[in-house]
């Protein structure tokens, strides 16, 4: 097991609230690049093994805390993977697995501020997988052994960029800055009872907006890294954003507006807390 985290751009493990830096521990300064660490996760099981006993090296402070996977080479996201997302979408379900980029300079940390892009952005929680072994035309039942961890992520999506034109294209509109919170580690597979059942959620301020489960997915996780597979050479930190539970604010025409913010959780990773700033 292990938890990755970027503490102001330097890999470290979390243990309890502490972490210790990753290159320090292993004597190895390669290993302080976070990239670095997401393509040998098969090490980091024995590294945060070793910091049992350890003095850490500082205490988790999220507001220190950037994206646990911060440059990836894409950043794959699937919409309508969940049943009750594609009924309040009102959209048919997909045949295939409906997928688009965030490109990877929206990317930001676990607190960050989200700057608001227009009058409909709007939130999705979603686990993010993250390839630690690359591969082309992975077998499903061996897609697990190419992942290094989940994250959990928003994919923040200002709906009339993502809508408009016939037929509509996403990836722009989900692609402003800041609009891909992740975090706030990367956690093993082996960190989870049920890798396929993962519980999520995300409250906007004080009231609950979704809440739904990874058992839920019409394409599940294997499925998705072997697809994808199929097309794209995947390498060590490609991340997937496996899609929403139903409970967007376009379902119901509510939207985020300056100074909310948006909680996000999912068990055993942890939670996302962004403040809507005006653009
Ligand atoms: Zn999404």
């Amino acid at each position: 097991m292990f938890r990755l985290l970027n503490v102001q751009g330097r890999a470290a493990l979390q243990a309890g609230d502490q972490w210790h830096d990753l290159a320090a521990l292993s004597g190895d300064a390669s290993l302080a690049d976070p990239m670095a660490a997401v393509a040998r996760h098969e090490e980091l099981h024995a590294h945060q093994a070793a910091t049992e006993g350890r003095a850490a090296d500082g205490e988790v402070d999220a507001s220190q805390l950037l994206p646990c996977v911060p440059s990836p080479a894409k950043v794959f996201a699937i919409g309508l993977n969940y049943q009750s997302h594609a009924a309040e979408s009102a959209m048919e379900l997909p045949p295939a697995p409906l997928t688009f980029t965030k490109f990877p300079s929206c990317l930001v940390g676990p607190n960050a501020d989200v700057v608001l892009s227009g009058a409909a952005v709007d939130w999705e929680v979603e686990l993010v997988v993250a390839i630690g072994t690359g591969g082309r035309n992975i077998a499903e039942a061996d897609a697990w052994n190419h992942v290094a961890g989940l994250t959990l992520g928003q994919d923040i999506s200002d709906r009339v960029v993502q809508l408009t034109g016939k037929p509509p294209q996403f990836s722009l509109g989900k692609s402003y800055d800041t609009y891909g919170p992740i975090g706030p580690a990367l956690v093993s597979v082996d960190s989870f009872p049920d890798r396929d059942a993962i519980e999520l959620w995300c409250d906007v301020d004080t009231e609950r907006k979704q809440h739904g489960t990874s058992a839920d997915l019409i394409f599940p996780i294997a499925h998705l890294v072997s697809y994808l597979s199929g097309i794209c050479t995947l390498q060590p930190g490609d991340l997937i954003f496996t899609g929403t539970p139903d409970g967007v604010g376009m379902a119901s025409g509510t939207f985020l507006t300056e100074g909310q913010v948006i909680h996000s959780g999912a068990a055993v990773i942890g939670e996302l807390h962004n403040r809507c700033v005006a653009g």
